[in-house]
Formats: C-alpha cells, sequence, structure tokens
C-alpha cells in the first residue's frame, strides 16, 4: 500500500488488520480459499474505471482495445480449462450467474426441481427467503435418511410428479460426488434442463481430480473465490445454443459494464490452475479434507455421511452436547475459523444449529499437510471439550498461532 494511508488512513487501518487476522487465524471454512497477490494485484489494477457494455468486438463505448484483448483471453482460457463450448464471464457474482441462467430459457413460475438448503443446497436454489422463490415454482429433494447421501430415486420421482422445466444439482454443504450422469438421464427424461451450480468444487473440477459436469448439464455456473482462489466472481459455462440467449440476458438485461478488474483477476486464476503445481494442490485438499473426517471421528463425533469425497466435513455435534453456534464462538476465540452449520434433520434453529462444516483449502494452500491436520483436530477437540478452562484455551490459541507462523499465507515481500 502507496496511497492509501495517506488519502484514507482509516481504511488503510482496516485492511491492515484484515491482513493481520488472515495471517494468524486458521481458515477453515468450506466457501473461502488464499487467492494469490497476483490476483490482487489482477483485482487492484487500472481496469476498474472503464465504462465496456457489451462484449468483445460488440462493445457500447469507445477505448475498449484492451478490455476486448483482457476478455477474450478470460474466455479462452476458461473454456479450455473447464473443456466448456462456451464461457461468460460477466456475472458479478455466483448468485447473479444463477439468475442469470433462470432468466435465459425460463418463464417466470416455471417449476424448479433442486436440493434443500437445510440438505446442503443454496439460497439462490429457491429458498423461501431468496427472490428466486418468488419468481419461479420450486420444489426440493432431500439426502435419504440413513445414507445422507442424494437419493436419486426420490429426485426421479419428484421429477415425474413435479414435471419441472429445470432441475439443479449442486450444494454448499454436500460433502459427496453427485452423479451427474444420472442427473442428466433424470433432466432429460423430463425434458428438463439440467443446472450444475459448481461454486464450492470448481477448483478441484479445474484441477480434474473429482469429476466434471460439463459434458452432462446444459449449464454449469460457479464462483471464483472458492476452492479455484480466483478472488470473487461468477462464472458461466454452457452449449454453444444458448451463448446469446444467456449473453442477452446479462447485457443488456442485468448488468451494465461487467466488472472488468474482476475478469482480469479470473483470468489470472484459469491460467494459474493449469499449472500442475495447482493440481498437486487440489490433490492434498482432497487428502486434508479426508484427514480432518478420519481425525474427527477417532475424537468420537459423528461425521455426516461417515466421511467425504470433497474439500469439506460436516461434523455433527450433538455426541458432545454443544451447538455448531456455541463451537463457532469458541473456536474463533483461539483463531480457528469455521463456520456453524445444519446438519441433515437438525433439530436446533437454522442460526444455532447441530454442526459444523470443515473446509480444507485455506490451511492446504498454506502448505500444510495430514500431520498438521491431525494437530489442528487435536486443538479442536481440546478447545470444544475445556472451552470453560480459560488456561488450556489459552494453550491452545498458542499452538493455533506457533502452526500459523511456521505456514505463512503470504511471504512477507
Ligand atoms: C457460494 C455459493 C454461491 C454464491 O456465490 P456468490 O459469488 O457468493 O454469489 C452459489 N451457489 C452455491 C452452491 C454456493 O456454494
Amino acid at each position: 500500500m502507496h496511497y492509501l494511508p495517506n488519502d484514507d488512513p482509516e481504511v488503510a487501518k482496516i485492511i491492515q488488520q484484515e491482513e493481520a487476522r488472515i495471517e494468524n487465524t486458521l481458515d477453515l471454512i468450506a466457501a473461502e480459499n488464499h487467492a494469490p497477490r497476483s490476483v490482487f494485484e489482477a483485482q487492484g489494477s487500472i481496469f476498474s474505471t472503464k465504462a465496456a457494455e457489451g462484449y468483445p468486438g460488440r462493445r457500447f463505448h469507445a477505448g475498449c482495445v484492451h478490455v476486448d484483448e483482457l476478455e477474450s483471453l478470460a474466455i479462452s482460457r476458461a473454456e479450455r480449462l473447464f473443456h466448456a463450448d462456451h464461457a461468460n464471464l460477466q456475472p458479478h457474482s455466483g448468485v447473479s450467474a444463477n439468475l442469470a441462467i433462470y432468466f435465459s430459457v425460463l418463464d417466470v413460475g416455471d417449476r424448479i426441481l433442486s436440493m434443500k438448503l437445510s440438505h446442503g443446497g443454496h439460497l439462490s436454489h429457491g429458498d423461501p427467503s431468496s427472490i428466486t422463490s418468488k419468481c419461479f415454482h420450486f420444489r426440493h429433494y432431500g439426502l435419504d435418511a440413513r445414507t445422507e447421501r442424494i437419493d436419486y430415486d426420490e429426485v426421479r420421482e419428484a421429477a415425474e410428479t413435479f414435471r419441472p422445466r429445470m432441475i439443479i444439482a449442486g450444494a454448499s454443504s454436500y460433502p459427496r460426488l453427485i452423479d451427474y450422469e444420472k442427473m442428466s438421464d433424470i433432466a432429460k427424461s423430463v425434458s428438463a434442463y439440467l443446472l450444475v451450480d459448481m461454486a464450492h468444487i470448481a477448483g478441484l473440477v479445474a484441477a480434474g481430480v473429482i469429476p466434471s459436469p460439463v459434458p452432462h448439464a446444459d449449464f454449469v455456473t460457479f464462483t471464483t473465490y472458492k476452492t479455484l482462489k480466483g478472488g470473487r466472481g461468477g462464472v458461466i459455462l454452457c452449449k454453444k445454443e444458448y451463448e446469446r440467449k444467456i449473453s442477452k440476458t446479462i447485457f443488456p438485461g442485468a448488468q451494465g459494464t461487467p466488472s472488468l478488474n474482476l475478469l482480469a483477476a479470473k483470468a489470472v486464476c484459469f491460467k494459474l490452475a493449469m499449472e500442475p503445481g495447482f493440481k498437486e494442490e487440489q490433490i492434498k485438499t482432497l487428502e486434508n479434507a479426508a484427514a480432518f473426517a478420519a481425525g474427527f471421528e477417532r475424537k468420537g463425533y459423528r461425521i455426516v455421511s461417515g466421511g467425504t469425497d470433497n474439500h469439506l466435513v460436516l461434523v455433527d455435534l450433538r455426541s458432545k452436547g454443544l451447538t455448531g453456534d456455541a463451537a463457532e464462538k469458541t473456536l474463533e476465540s483461539v483463531g480457528i475459523v469455521v463456520n456453524r452449520n445444519v446438519i441433515p434433520g437438525d433439530p436446533e434453529k437454522p442460526d444455532v444449529t447441530s454442526g459444523i462444516r470443515i473446509g480444507s483449502p485455506g490451511v492446504t494452500t498454506r502448505g500444510m499437510g495430514e500431520v498438521e491436520v491431525a494437530q489442528i483436530v487435536e486443538l479442536m477437540d481440546t478447545t470444544m471439550a475445556d472451552r470453560k478452562d480459560s488456561h488450556i484455551l489459552e494453550q491452545v490459541s498458542q499452538g493455533v498461532a506457533d502452526l500459523c507462523r511456521k505456514f505463512p499465507v503470504y511471504k512477507k515481500t
């Protein structure tokens, strides 16, 4: 920072404090990751002021020669990385990408079948509190009560009785793989579109370490700031035949100038995701998540669905007599940042919950492996078990600080 401390010392100070918080705490929020500095340089670049309504070669403003170059480069990288027919990189966020899909191919009032929020789905998939539910008629499928996995027979049955025009696969707190081929079969059998929202797992898919939905879905949406490490922003991948409809829905339909600075950052993250180091890191992300699941199981916690196939683990805290809310607060007090989360069939209110959701991306990006994950599980279990003992909590804080110092997020420059 060169100019900000002079122009606005208050904001400069808050940014410095946030940097310190990120360095000195362990980020286990499954929806987050640590983006490289190059992504921030692109986000904070000169591409923050240009007006550029439209698409490459078809702009409504002059002076777009470099904007066009940038957007074309980013699009071709996204298409190559995800083996997609077409990419639209203009949505401001994951939610705006989903809205653009709905309004591109559906009419207001149409039926959509998606996963229940309380079983792992997302607000923008028709939760009553989301505007999506005011525009479209949603029905939700849940998880099998015993296996805590998607019950594809239930999805098929719901599709046959509800006759949706679109089916959504994808979730925010589902630790298992989704069978996209099965979902596509079901969608085809009732002539519905299939949208896969892979917000959380885009990095794992980009690296090819879990199956890709792209060959099976009509549309794929995601955000770049989660496993993909690209800073904030939404992306749409689709079959070529939908390109025009989607382009028009986003501009002029719902947005003006895209965030070109975020578009620059997207281009950078796609390039980095094609490098061999990225794949290694995503493999470690999977290994570390499995290590979290095994570690908590050994400590006597119940793991929702019995384990994980991706970057996240849902831990049921009921056997320890603790709510998700209490765990989140106590863990944050010792520098471990993790979020409370509903578990399937949760008896607690959504703002209290019986579970925590643990993500491995952040600590993996810091270079931690299974040895450190085992240490973190130990620290977390001690914190939750001895949450009234300030002496023990002080020792845990020390342990967290030591780990953070040994594995910095950003090297000092
Ligand atoms: C995080 C998430 C989103 C929202 O993305 P934003 O960029 O925060 O709008 C959408 N869908 C799913 C499944 C998510 O997990």
